[in-house]
């Protein structure tokens, strides 16, 4: 079986995560896959693959002799696929790219445009039929990182130290490391497989926290308010205004940080704002959070105490913090291969953030590598054949590279 192969048949399983459960895995489905890659990775012989009781597959591919003592690599990718577009019944096509657009439905209402597709023209893609996502992210690193193993068991004249494999559910739902065990992984450092197209690596995430902001207003009569009335949907407004208005979402790209507004409710009595904090500068991140702080306070003191009161809890780091003063030759050894197979790195700080971030903290270094992928979460997903076919060489030439002298 060949990554292709490998690739169409973990997309043939709906493992769409579920947003609205709280049991792991969110959707029991996500097990079918799972057990199905238990299987597949004790047929190439991996004695020890299995899976947890939440889902998560692990496995351990041995050193070859005399490298058994090089502390082990980690690969990991995840099963889920996200829920923002159809994830069951995928009916993928290869064509071949020849340029020009490309209708992926029998009504010609779904299209890959021609500026998408220019960067392919010539190469064998893999595409849906227009009505659901393809499931690239993340089966593309999967079938990436079983295809690397194989080939490495295929192959015992490339030495190579131990490798440990660890396929998660949840991730699209943000719940992928909940019941990670470090323990049972069993590697030092590791790569997330889960990123775009040929050549991302990513080592930089956002910092993100949620701000919560409750107003308590007081309600009369209209007809009799005056001088009484305190009015929560305008203090939500007043809050609102005191915003820095390009610091948002819309208005920032690379490594500029924003406020995104993503709620309001309320009444005259009692309003809620919720909204994001983002940046991958840990002191601007902070000073966010201040800045939250100090506009809820100018509200209390000119209304009272306790009319704005302000929750926040962070959620995750940029791992660059983790990555950069002990790790940086995960990124130059994944440069290296990448090199080495004609594909030119391109370091670029993740706007969101990823497993690996949520892992590097719990004290897994675990930077990002390119699927080959191209447009996750949407019914125009797509992904190269010959990107997944370069990946798995990348995979195979990093895992080479663990304990050798050019590492
Ligand atoms: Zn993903």
């Amino acid at each position: 079986m060949d990554v292709v192969d490998r690739f169409c048949s973990y997309i043939s399983f709906d493992t769409q995560s579920d947003e609205n459960s709280t049991s792991c895995p969110s959707a029991e489905k996500e097990k079918r896959l799972a057990e199905a890659l238990v299987q597949e990775l004790q047929c190439l012989g991996l004695k020890d693959a299995r899976m947890d009781s939440y889902g998560y597959v692990y496995a351990r591919l041995n050193a070859t002799p005399g490298r058994e003592d090089v502390p082990a690599l980690g690969l990991i990718a995840h099963m889920d696929t996200s829920p923002d577009a159809p994830g069951a019944n995928v009916h993928p096509r290869r064509i071949r790219c020849q340029g020009g657009s490309l209708p992926l439905d029998a009504a010609g209402d779904v299209i890959l445009d021609e500026q998408t597709l220019a960067p392919y023209v010539g190469q064998e893609l893999i595409v849906t039929d227009g009505t659901t996502l393809l499931g690239a992210d993340d089966k593309a690193g999967i079938a990436e990182i079983v295809s690397a193993a194989a080939y490495l068991l295929e192959h015992p004249d490339i030495p190579h130290g131990p490798i440990c494999l660890a396929f998660t559910p949840d991730e699209e739902i943000g719940r992928g490391t909940e019941h990670f065990d470090l323990a049972a992984f069993g590697a030092p450092a590791a790569y997330t497989v889960d990123g775009g197209a040929l050549g991302e690596l990513e080592y930089e995430n956002f910092n993100a926290a949620n701000a919560h902001i409750h107003f308590t207003g007081f309600n009369i009569h209209p007809g009799e308010a005056k001088n009484k009335m305190r009015n929560a949907i305008l203090l939500a407004q007043e809050f609102l205004s005191l915003m820095p208005p390009a610091e948002t979402p819309a208005h920032t790209e690379g490594r500029e940080g924003f406020f995104h507004v993503n709620r309001i409710e309320g009444n005259e009595s009692a309003a809620d704002l919720y909204l994001l904090i983002r940046d991958h500068d840990r002191t601007n991140f902070e000073a966010r959070k201040e800045q939250l702080s100090r506009m809820a306070a100018y509200l209390n003191g000119k209304y009272g105490p306790d009319t704005a009161v302000l929750y926040i809890r962070d959620s995750y780091y940029n791992m660059r913090e983790k990555i950069e003063p002990e790790h940086m030759d995960l990124i130059h050894r994944a440069s290296v291969a990448m090199e080495a197979e004609g594909v030119t790195p391109r370091i670029v700080p993740i706007r969101g953030g990823t497993d690996g971030a949520q892992l590097s903290w719990k004290g897994l270094p675990c930077p990002n590598l390119c699927t080959g992928g191209v447009n996750f979460h949407s019914v125009r997903e797509f992904i190269p054949i010959p990107a997944l076919e370069t990946m798995v060489r990348i995979l195979v030439r990093i895992a080479a590279a663990q304990g050798s002298e050019e590492a």
